[in-house]
């Protein structure tokens, strides 16, 4: 518009000094040749007249140039800057690095770029006329594809990160951004897909990410990462109310080595010790180096102060054989700090703190040794330690012994049974109870042995006594609730009354009313499976569980034994009464023996006869004893 009206203007100017020009000159003219005034007022009009005609003539052709520039000369000159943007579009879409996919509006792919071509590796032909659901990766659910959907139909574009699957099968990211055309009448025509192969970005995001997060050296989590994992096992181990505990390792003297046999070699034997620590604790645990010859290892689901220190004691252990580096054998020891969660810390950094002051009492002890945050967990988890050890020995060594506690009939007070008691029979410390040292060989998996063997020692002895003649109606043997659900136990059984050629039925097994309720399905069960042999099954220390009477109906069951707690109350406190009361009544409806246990007094017998109790055992009838102490004659008077 403004090329036209700056040549209408110079028309117009063009044409004012023409018709001046004009004017003088003929004017001057005129007058210079014509004296007579009658011609010269004659030429003038003449004059004028041309110039009319000249001026008309000059006008239209202003005109025609002026439209032939406003019309002709405006499209043609749209037309070439069309045709220049068309081949720049053409060679951007040609050239560009992104992929671009052009569908018509039913999604039916029209268009595509050789970028596509390359980052796809399809060939246009296997693209065109297909749906770009093609290139699927199936890493998306529907729902993603909805809301891509729903933001082209509501803003006419979206942007962001999609999987897809190239012609190899191979999954990679893509950014992408989708952009629908319309018409003029506002109805889609064409969806436009530019996007960019991001997989690279991603892969040396990761790697930015494991070098930020990893030490170089070891390749283990650093500090950082390790900081954040014990963060989350904490937030975990709160809302699952359970705990964790840390384990901060240094290495004894590692200085020496470093100096004296150089830093390349002082690298590898830190790079020695991850992989071994690695190796140790595997899965589950998150073994990190902290920085110099600093480790630590997060072990999750740790409630236990004796586990926790059972791990310790598993780091020195692995660090005893020899590191072979280059061509030196090398021996170096470590010194471990156990802080745990909640007992000692409620933090992560709290925690960290705290194993780093165990570990300088460690290594204050004198190294090689570890050291709680806590100093009487430190002595306790050590005992618990050395009792588990020395208890592997004793297995070995026979210095087991199975005791016998007489079972009576209240009613005749006549000896009926026998509870197969184990003992261990120490070098140093004496005769050992079953409290000290059962619970830590449930922890560590020697009870299945413990277990095992005094079954084997309590079924023999009734043998024994059966072909001696004596009258006795069962042995009773307790089995761990960690047993109880194994399917070995079965096999253990029936091997065991095989062997022994016992009857069956003068077999008793005793389990604990929680092992049978807690794992109720597999336990029932394992119960039907042991009734099936012919022995009897008896529910130990009942009312310290929480049975469900439901379920106890269900149970092959054919005793109760109240729990000694109970017992120890009666005659005199309410509750205790009650208790006693209400088992014995349960039993007898529910056709079960009941059999009483701690019974220390004569007036807790006499009580229990009276309300019809069936079995009684304690002190007062006998305590548990070798086999060869038993006095089958002895039937204690209840009533004077
Ligand atoms: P339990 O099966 O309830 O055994 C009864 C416990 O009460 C025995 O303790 C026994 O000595 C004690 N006792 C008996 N009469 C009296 C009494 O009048 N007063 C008091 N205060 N205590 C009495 P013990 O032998 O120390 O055994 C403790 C627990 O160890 C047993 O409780 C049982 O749960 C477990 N246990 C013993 N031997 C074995 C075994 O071979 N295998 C397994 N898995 N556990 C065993
Ligand atoms: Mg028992
Ligand atoms: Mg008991």
């Amino acid at each position: 518009m403004s090329v036209s009206y700056r040549d209408a203007m110079r028309a117009a100017l063009l044409y004012g000094l023409l018709s001046v020009l004009w004017l003088f000159l003929t004017d001057h003219l005129l007058n210079s040749f014509l004296d007579d005034s009658a011609q010269l007022a004659h030429w003038q009009r003449v004059n004028s007249y041309v110039w009319v005609g000249v001026s008309a003539g000059l006008i239209f052709l202003a005109r025609a140039r002026l439209f032939s520039f406003l019309g002709m000369g405006a499209r043609l000159r749209r037309q070439r800057l069309d045709q220049e943007r068309l081949r720049q579009a053409a060679v951007v879409f040609d050239c560009t690095r992104e992929g671009v996919l052009v569908s018509d509006h039913n999604g039916v792919i029209v268009h595509v770029n050789p970028a596509l071509v390359k980052i796809t590796g399809y060939a246009p032909e296997e693209v065109l006329g297909q749906r770009p659901n093609m290139f699927k990766s199936g890493h998306h659910g529907p729902e993603f594809y909805q809301a891509v959907f729903e933001s082209l139909e509501k803003t006419g574009e979206w942007h962001g990160e999609i999987w897809n699957r190239r012609k190899s099968g191979e999954i990679y990211p893509q950014w992408q951004t989708i952009r629908a055309v319309r018409d003029s009448k506002d109805q889609i025509t064409h969806y436009v897909a530019v996007f960019s192969d991001i997989s690279a970005i991603k892969n040396t995001q990761s790697e930015l990410m494991r070098l930020a997060h990893h030490d170089p050296l070891t390749d283990l989590p650093n500090r950082l990462l390790f900081t954040d994992r014990a963060e989350q096992a904490l937030a975990y181990a709160q809302r699952h109310k359970s705990g964790c505990a840390l384990l901060m390792i240094d290495l004894d003297h590692f200085k020496i080595i470093n100096d004296s046999m150089g830093h390349n070699v002082g690298d590898l034997l830190l790079k020695a010790v991850g992989e071994r620590l690695t190796a140790v604790f595997g899965k589950g645990f998150t073994v990190a180096r902290l920085g110099g010859d600093e480790f630590a290892v997060l072990v999750e689901n740790c409630t236990q102060v004796a586990q926790a220190a059972g791990f310790a004691q598993q780091v020195l252990e692995v660090m005893k054989g020899a590191f072979i580096i280059e061509t030196h054998q090398l021996f170096i020891s470590a010194s471990v700090g156990i802080s745990l969660y909640p007992n000692d810390a409620l933090n992560a950094e709290q925690l960290l703190r705290n194993a780093d002051s165990a570990l300088f009492k460690a290594k204050s002890a004198g190294r090689e040794g570890y050291a709680l945050y806590t100093e009487e967990l430190t002595a306790h988890a050590q005992y618990r330690i050395e009792v588990a050890s020395d208890l592997r020995r004793a297995l070995e060594q026979q210095e087991l012994r199975v005791y016998f506690q007489p079972v009576h009939d209240l009613t005749t007070s006549r000896m009926v049974g026998v509870e197969a008691l184990v003992r261990w029979q120490h070098p140093q410390r004496g005769l050992v109870a079953p409290g000290e040292f059962i619970p830590i060989a449930e922890r560590t998996g020697l009870i299945a042995e413990i277990d095992a063997w005094v079954l084997e020692q309590a079924c023999w002895q009734m043998c024994q006594w059966q072909a001696a003649g004596v009258d006795l109606s069962f042995v009773a043997v307790n089995i761990s609730s960690r047993l109880f659900a194994r399917p070995e136990l079965y096999q253990l059984v029936s091997t065991v009354l095989a062997d022994t050629g016992l009857n069956p039925a003068l077999l008793e097994l005793e389990v604990t009313e929680s092992a049978v309720m807690d794992n109720s399905e597999v336990a029932l069960e394992q119960m039907h499976r042991l009734r099936e042999l012919g022995l009897r099954l008896a529910i130990d220390d009942f009312g310290t569980g929480f049975s469900s009477l439901l379920r106890l109906k269900r149970l092959p069951v054919q005793k109760l034994k109240i729990d000694q707690g109970f017992v120890a109350g009666l005659p005199g406190d309410d509750d205790d009464v009650a208790i006693v009361r209400a088992v014995i009544a349960l039993a007898q409806s529910m056709g079960m023996q009941v059999h009483a246990e701690g019974i220390e007094y004569v007036e807790q017998a006499q009580f229990l006869l009276d309300h019809h109790c069936d079995l009684g055992q304690g002190y007062w009838f006998g305590r548990p004893m070798p086999a060869r102490d038993l006095d089958w004659q002895r039937a204690p008077a209840i009533r004077p």
